[in-house]
């Protein structure tokens, strides 16, 4: 049975990233397991009342934890670093705690955010940064066949609907997944993050409202270690070819 790792330092980047590709992993009966780096302190509060940053963090856990139950995630892992300053936490730490969520767990796939994080957040960037190391590392202790496929998961849509356009993807993308029947569980992992409203809206209007109209039929990533060797990534002149992770 394949296993698929996500990491990445916010609750609700698992929906917008790759929300569709982790509710395909599960049906396909596949583990999917998220690690989430920070507890999402420093995020907008949206309809809610909420003045401290613990009960932030603490009402961000619960409706990732209801975006995970939409999207069947098998292991939920929660690192409760400072949202917003890993870029100031101790790096081989970070590093070290998910290399051994790697070694513990052997996934076949692992996923994160590109080198400009997408957006460019800096949690975003330091994310690629040590899930990569992590990878790297891991290999010294995993044997040959154990050996985790790296990718990079970009959303090329991402500003589509957002006034300032961003940044044009760090890599190439090489592959995109499927995710037609998911749009309906991306759309409601979506929704569970009420508190981030603001930022729900402005990449994909309508589906806090439950209109998932938005929301494409697939989810795009770059391959870019397997095997225990880096892959460098080259652009596909015949369209992006339809993947499974
Ligand atoms: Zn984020």
């Amino acid at each position: 049975m394949k296993k698929v790792m996500v990491v990445f330092p916010h609750p609700d980047d698992e929906s917008f990233a790759c929300g569709g590709t982790l509710a395909k992993c599960s049906d396909a009966s596949q583990m999917t397991c998220l690690i989430c780096v920070t507890s999402g302190c420093s995020g907008r509060t949206g309809p809610f009342e909420i003045d401290c940053r613990e009960k932030l963090a603490r009402h961000r856990e619960q409706e990732l934890g209801k975006a995970a139950e939409v999207l069947g995630i098998s292991r939920l892992d929660l690192f409760r670093y400072p949202d917003g300053s890993l870029v100031k936490t101790d790096f081989d730490e970070l590093v070290g705690r998910i290399y051994e969520a790697i070694v513990d767990w052997k996934p076949d796939v692992v996923v994160t955010f590109p080198p400009d994080g997408v957006t460019g957040h800096p949690d975003h960037i330091v994310t690629c940064r040590a899930t990569t190391q992590a990878v790297e590392q891991a290999e010294q202790v995993l044997s040959a066949d154990e050996y985790p496929d790296l990718y990079y998961v970009s959303i090329p849509h991402y500003y589509d609907h957002c006034p300032d356009k961003g940044p044009k993807p760090a890599v190439p993308i090489t592959g995109k997944v499927d995710i037609t029947r998911f749009r309906l569980q991306k759309g409601e992992a979506l929704r569970a993050h009420q508190s981030q409203v603001y930022s729900v809206n402005r990449a994909y209007p309508g589906v806090i409202e439950g209109d998932f109209g938005v929301i494409g039929c697939y989810e795009y990533y770059t391959l870019v270690r397997s095997g225990g060797k880096p892959i460098e990534p080259e652009p596909e002149s015949n369209g992006i070819p339809v993947i499974e992770l």
